[in-house]
């Protein structure tokens, strides 16, 4: 097999059609028509193996985790999402695996309504780059400078999961109970972009980030860029279930919530003024979301609390994830 009919078979037949391609996979470039009044968001991430995936995850996964970041970025802004485009080095030609992997792409473009628009293909080292575009409304934007003193601070679904399911499969963390086990590596392999909320949250958060760094790390980019601080109440983080059943010592639970990365969950702030239009927003769309502290006027001070208490951040282990 070619590399063209490689394309084809595998990523060119597979696509669902958009209105607003007017060429997908095939010419030189994609054309794609943005409506009036829409901004184009464009966003890219790479995985590599080996540094964003273990080296035995399976291709279906690693679809999902491609799709999940780029789209993650997306939602963050306030994007709606409409094309990808993939660039694919691949060590060998090996059909099985890219049966699998493009199944699952195939699949999550469908789920997502995305189109797949073109791409490029090189032999080397497992790795597959994602760019994704979307849009949305200008004055709609989410951004990450905007946060003000008194705002108040959310995050949608639960924290730590990833990482936690990341220790499971490191053995670094014993799980008995198989649904919880399963819960947790899937958040970790499979993350949900969080498009609706971040939707939901147009005209309404004052800033907006997905966590993907930890929530202190992405908290930080939040505080440094609107030049504020914040206050975060760590007995109020969001544990899911699994998580809380199964790492029983709280300190390691806040120290996964808080610095564990890949939970692709929004963060986000919102004015007094704001906070019930965002609730009822939010509510609507059946989207989780938990208080979890504050904007504050003191420039990049992060204060933590446990029940009200001062919290020291040097009690925690671990830092956050930097990747250099
Ligand atoms: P060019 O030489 O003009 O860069 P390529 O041979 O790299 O063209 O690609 C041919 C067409 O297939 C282009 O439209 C390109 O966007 C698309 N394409 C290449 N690789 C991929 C891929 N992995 N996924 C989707 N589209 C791809
Ligand atoms: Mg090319």
């Amino acid at each position: 097999m070619n590399e063209f009919n490689l394309i084809k078979t595998y990523f060119k037949d597979k696509q669902s059609v958009r209105k607003d391609v007017l060429i997908g996979i095939g010419d030189d470039a994609a054309i794609t028509s943005v409506a009036d009044k829409q901004m184009l968001a464009t966003t890219t991430d790479t995985l590599v193996e080996g540094v964003h995936f273990l080296a035995e995850t399976k291709p279906e996964a690693i679809a999902s985790k491609a799709i999940a970041v780029n789209l993650s970025d997306l939602a963050a802004m306030g994007a709606e999402p409409c094309w990808i485009s993939l660039s694919l080095s691949l060590p060998e030609l090996n059909e099985q695996w890219l049966q699998e992997f493009s199944d699952q792409l195939a699949y999550l473009c469908d789920y997502y309504s995305v189109q797949l628009i073109g791409g490029d293909t090189v032999k080397g080292p497992l790795s597959i780059t994602i760019t994704a575009q979307g849009v949305v409304p200008e004055e709609s934007v989410l951004k990450r400078d905007s946060a003000q003193a008194g705002d108040w601070l959310y995050v949608t679904g639960s924290l730590g999961d990833a990482a936690a399911g990341l220790d499971i499969l490191q053995n670094n963390l014993n799980v008995v109970n198989s649904q919880d086990r399963q819960y947790l590596i899937d958040r970790h392999l499979r993350p949900t972009p969080r498009i609706l909320a971040g939707t939901g949250l147009r005209r309404l958060a004052s800033a907006c980030i997905d966590v993907s760094d930890g929530l202190l790390q992405d908290l930080n980019h939040i505080m440094s860029a609107s030049d504020v601080g914040a206050i975060v109440h760590l007995d109020k983080l969001p544990l899911s279930n699994a998580l809380g059943n199964n790492v029983k010592r709280l300190e390691r639970a806040l120290d996964l919530a808080c610095f564990g990365g890949d939970d692709y969950e929004l963060l986000f702030t919102v004015s007094e003024e704001l906070k019930t239009s965002m609730q009822s927003a939010l509510e609507s769309f059946g989207i989780d979301y938990t208080l979890i502290g504050q904007i504050t006027g003191s420039k990049e001070k992060l204060d933590l609390r446990l029940n009200d208490q001062p919290f020291e951040i040097e009690k925690f282990q671990k830092n956050g994830y930097l990747h250099f």
